[in-house]
C-alpha cells in the first residue's frame, strides 16, 4: 500500500473542514498517515483517525502557531526525509500553502496547487486541476519522491471512516527551524450565521448591487435563509466587503445546496468558485449577461427591487430567519 502523509490543520482546537476532506480523499489512495503541528495536536488525533489516519505525528510546540511557516516547514521535512511518504496532501489553506512551498522547495520535491482531485496512476498518482478560468481541466502526472499536492475546498466530501484510534508518534520541533515572522495578534472575524464555506445557501453580490450600504438586502435576505453572504471579487476590490467573502478563482469555492447571484456578471473567474452549487439562481438587468447561461433559473431585473420584493414575500410568508 502507498503511504500518504496529510499535513492536518486545527481550526480552533478540532480538525479543520478540509483536513477532513483530505484525509477521506487520501484513504482512497493508501495507508493515511496525518501530520499535526499544533500546540492543540494531542486533542485532535482520535478525530483524525476516525477519518482514516493509522499513524499521526503530532507536533506541539507552541512555536507552530507563534511563526508563520519556517518551524512547521522544517518538521515536515525532517518527517518525509525520515519516511518517505508516496504522496503529500494538503489543504489549499493560506498556511498550508506556505508551509508546503518552504518543505518542498527544501528537498527539491513536485509540487501541483489548487487540484481538485488526485487518482492513482501507473504506480504512482495524477492531480486534476482546472486552468485558465476553469476553461480546462489538466491531469498531472506526479514524478519524484514524496510529491506534494495542495487540494482546493470543497473538492470532496467528508466522510468519516470506521477506523480504531490510530498510533500517535510524537516528533520535536528541530532545533535549526528558522523563526523568521512571528505572529503578533490574531483576529477573529465576528460572525453570525454559517460560513461562506458551510452554508447551504449562499446569496451573493456583485456590482450590480451600485452601493455597498445595498449589501444590508443580501444580509437580511441571508439571515431569512440561513445562509451566508458571499460577492464578486469587483465589489471586494472596491472595498465594499471584505475579502473573506470573495467567491471564485482567487476567492474561495462554495458548494450550496442554493447560490443567489445578485448583480453578478458570470465571469468565468466568477463562476469556477460557484459552479458546483446544486441550485444557481441569478437577478441581473441584462438578459446577456453570461450568469443566466449557468443559472437554473433566471431573473431579468434590477436587483434593488427584487431583492426587497424576495424578502417582504418571505416574510408575508412567516420565514423569520
Ligand atoms: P461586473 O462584471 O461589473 O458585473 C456587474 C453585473 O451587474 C452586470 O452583469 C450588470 O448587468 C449587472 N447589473 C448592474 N446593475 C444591476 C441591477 N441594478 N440589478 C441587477 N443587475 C445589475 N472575480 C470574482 O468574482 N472572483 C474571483 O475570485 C476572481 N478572480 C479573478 C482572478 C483573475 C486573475 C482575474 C483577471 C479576474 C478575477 N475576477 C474574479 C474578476 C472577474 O473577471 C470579474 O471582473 C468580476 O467577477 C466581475 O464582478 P461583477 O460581476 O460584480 O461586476
Amino acid at each position: 500500500m502507498a503511504r500518504i502523509f496529510v499535513f492536518t490543520e486545527l481550526s480552533g482546537s478540532e480538525l479543520s473542514p478540509v483536513s477532513q476532506e483530505v484525509l477521506t480523499k487520501a484513504r482512497q489512495l493508501g495507508d493515511v498517515e496525518a501530520v499535526i503541528l499544533d500546540p492543540q495536536a494531542a486533542g485532535a488525533t482520535a478525530a483524525a483517525g476516525q477519518f482514516g489516519a493509522q499513524t499521526v505525528y503530532i507536533g506541539a510546540d507552541k512555536a507552530y502557531r507563534e511563526f508563520v511557516a519556517q518551524p512547521a516547514a522544517a518538521a515536515l521535512a525532517d518527517l518525509v526525509e525520515q519516511h518517505h511518504p508516496d504522496l503529500i496532501l494538503f489543504g489549499a489553506t493560506y498556511d498550508a500553502r506556505d508551509i508546503c512551498a518552504r518543505a518542498s522547495a527544501k528537498l527539491g520535491l513536485t509540487v501541483v496547487a489548487n487540484a481538485t482531485d488526485v487518482e492513482a496512476q501507473g504506480g504512482g498518482f495524477a492531480a486534476a486541476s482546472s486552468i485558465f478560468g476553469g476553461t480546462q481541466n489538466v491531469l498531472t502526472e506526479l514524478s519524484g519522491p514524496s510529491p506534494c499536492v495542495l487540494m482546493r475546498p470543497k473538492s470532496v466530501t467528508a466522510e468519516p471512516a470506521s477506523g480504531g484510534p490510530p498510533k500517535v508518534v510524537e516528533v520535536a520541533l528541530p532545533e535549526s527551524a528558522p523563526r523568521g515572522a512571528r505572529r503578533l495578534d490574531s483576529v477573529v472575524a465576528p460572525a453570525s450565521g454559517p460560513t461562506l464555506e458551510e452554508a447551504r445557501v449562499v446569496v451573493s453580490g456583485g456590482r450590480g448591487l451600485q452601493d455597498p450600504a445595498n449589501f444590508e438586502l443580501l444580509e437580511k435576505l441571508a439571515a431569512l435563509l440561513h445562509g451566508a453572504v458571499g460577492a464578486s471579487r469587483a465589489v471586494v476590490d472596491a472595498g465594499w466587503v471584505p475579502y473573506a467573502r470573495q467567491v471564485g478563482q482567487t476567492g474561495k469555492t462554495v458548494k450550496p445546496d442554493l447560490y443567489l447571484a445578485c448583480g453578478i456578471s458570470g465571469a468565468m473567474q466568477h463562476t469556477v468558485g460557484m459552479k458546483g452549487a446544486k441550485h444557481i439562481v441569478a437577478i441581473n438587468r441584462d438578459r446577456d449577461a453570461p450568469i443566466f447561461k449557468i443559472c437554473d433559473l433566471g431573473v431579468v431585473g434590477d436587483a434593488l427591487k427584487v431583492l426587497p420584493a424576495l424578502i417582504a414575500e418571505l416574510e408575508s410568508r412567516g420565514v423569520s430567519g
